[in-house]
């Protein structure tokens, strides 16, 4: 069967490279993808907000799955426009990715649904804002933008001065404002693939945020990742699918709106139990190349049984009992102004070592492999224990060659301290 992935980062390299070991896949395209990618699909110039130029590429190629890597065509409805062709698709309708795109929009379903989650305020105007902040909330307070801002429309307010500041901010852009009680835990990620209704654990994970080590600095997209995550252990993971994931699918289903692909659910793990923190409509970048490092199925299989409804006609995922650990290279200056076109080498030398090497922002010239985006590797690497899979990701990080790049040298840190 010919798949058609859409997407260009760290995470649809890892999709394509699992993908392409499918013994069901006839022909792989990636549109845009990357030079990574290229080493797994046939790269198209296909552009994600023409859903009818997707289409059409779709029928005439005879695509039999299309899996959609990114937020943004997902929110856009693309999925949409793909399953009113005829054409299977992993990933949510615009309705649906709704869970994503509006952070209000989830956090009613949740009160609605009894979710456990923060406590919220969704506000439209700035006086709304300040009268709940003054009623209704202690600090630290969360504010948040609605929509979908990559991980820089939230603020965690210590005072009333810094809250001022942050409503400023999200006030002089147009969208609403969600206000939130403040959650103290640890973060887990949980991954769920589901058709609709049949629900399939698929992993947990967690990352580093933050830029600096020690999880300091800016928020950026994510700097290095492990999986699975020990902290969400196997109660807490029943009682999050339980209380959180399962209602919620119930919920979308119910109301003619159902999810269908991956709900990536952010967990704030309290001493009154997981709690949800956000939604992702799709496959965490870069968590993703960790889990699916452990992932020991066939995942043609699995992502066409979600696009297809027949999810339930399968049996539990098989996963690896071993470590991944997944370290970012980024260009320096990132999540900044990154900069780019900086030369990379040594990849076979890293791949040599027994790491995957996901490229996320690069671009072929001629023979050579340059950086083009902030996030520039995931290096990944599997070993037993996270101890020994950390040595195995920074042997590889150590064999590349890249003047203009750094990673943070601690990734996995809360973790090996335990
Ligand atoms: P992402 O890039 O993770 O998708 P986002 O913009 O969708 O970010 P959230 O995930 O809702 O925003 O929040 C980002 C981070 O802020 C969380 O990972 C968490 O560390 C922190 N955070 C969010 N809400 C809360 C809360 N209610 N209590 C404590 N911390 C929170």
């Amino acid at each position: 069967m010919n798949v058609l992935l859409l997407g260009s980062g760290g995470r649809e390299h890892a999709l394509a490279w699992k993908l392409s070991q499918s013994s069901r896949l006839g022909t792989l395209y990636a549109a845009p993808g990357n030079p990574g990618i290229a080493a797994h699909a046939t790269l198209v110039p296909l552009d994600a907000t023409d859903h009818a130029a997707v289409v059409a590429f779709a029928r005439a190629q005879d695509i039999g799955l299309v899996v959609i890597g990114p937020e943004a065509p997902l929110v856009d409805g693309l999925a949409d426009s793909l399953r009113d062709a005829g054409i299977p698709v992993f990933g949510p309708g615009k309705a649906a990715a709704q869970l994503e795109g509006s952070k209000g929009f989830t956090k009613d379903l949740c009160a609605r649904a009894a979710i456990p989650t923060a406590g919220y305020f969704r506000c439209t105007t700035r006086e709304a804002a300040d009268n709940a902040l003054a009623t209704t909330f202690s600090y630290p307070v969360v504010i948040k933008a609605d929509g979908l801002a990559a991980g820089k429309g939230v603020t965690i307010a210590y005072s009333r001065d810094e809250a001022a500041a942050a409503l400023d901010a999200l006030f002089a852009e147009p969208g609403d404002v969600v206000i939130e009680e403040f959650l103290d835990g640890e973060e887990a990620s949980l991954f769920v693939l589901t058709d609709g209704t049949t629900l399939m654990p698929f992993g947990s994970a967690q990352d580093h945020k933050r830029v600096g080590e020690g999880d300091t600095g800016p928020n950026t997209g994510g700097m290095g990742a492990y999986s699975p995550a020990p902290v969400l252990t196997p109660t807490l993971e029943s009682q999050a699918i339980d209380e959180i994931v399962a209602p919620t699918v119930k919920a979308m289903a119910e109301d003619g709106t159902p999810f269908v692909g991956v709900l990536y659910a952010g967990l704030m793990l309290t001493s009154s139990g997981p709690k949800l923190i956000e939604y992702n409509a799709r496959f965490g970048d870069p968590e993703t190349q960790v889990v699916l490092m452990r992932f020991q199925g066939d995942l043609v299989e699995v992502l066409l049984a979600v696009a297809k409804g027949r999810l339930g006609e399968l049996p539990p995922p098989a996963f690896a009992p071993e470590t991944a650990m997944t370290v970012v290279v980024a260009a320096k200056g990132y999540p900044g102004t990154p900069a780019k076109g900086g030369t990379i080498r040594g990849l076979d030398a890293a791949a040599a070592t027994g790491a995957t090497v996901f490229h996320a922002g690069t671009r072929q010239e001629g023979e050579t492999v340059v950086a083009s985006g902030g996030r520039v590797l995931a290096v990944t690497a599997m070993a037993p224990d996270i101890a020994s899979a950390q040595a195995a990701a920074y042997r590889a990080v150590d064999a590349i060659d890249y003047a203009d790049g750094f990673c943070r040298r601690d990734i996995g840190w809360r973790e090996l301290a335990r």
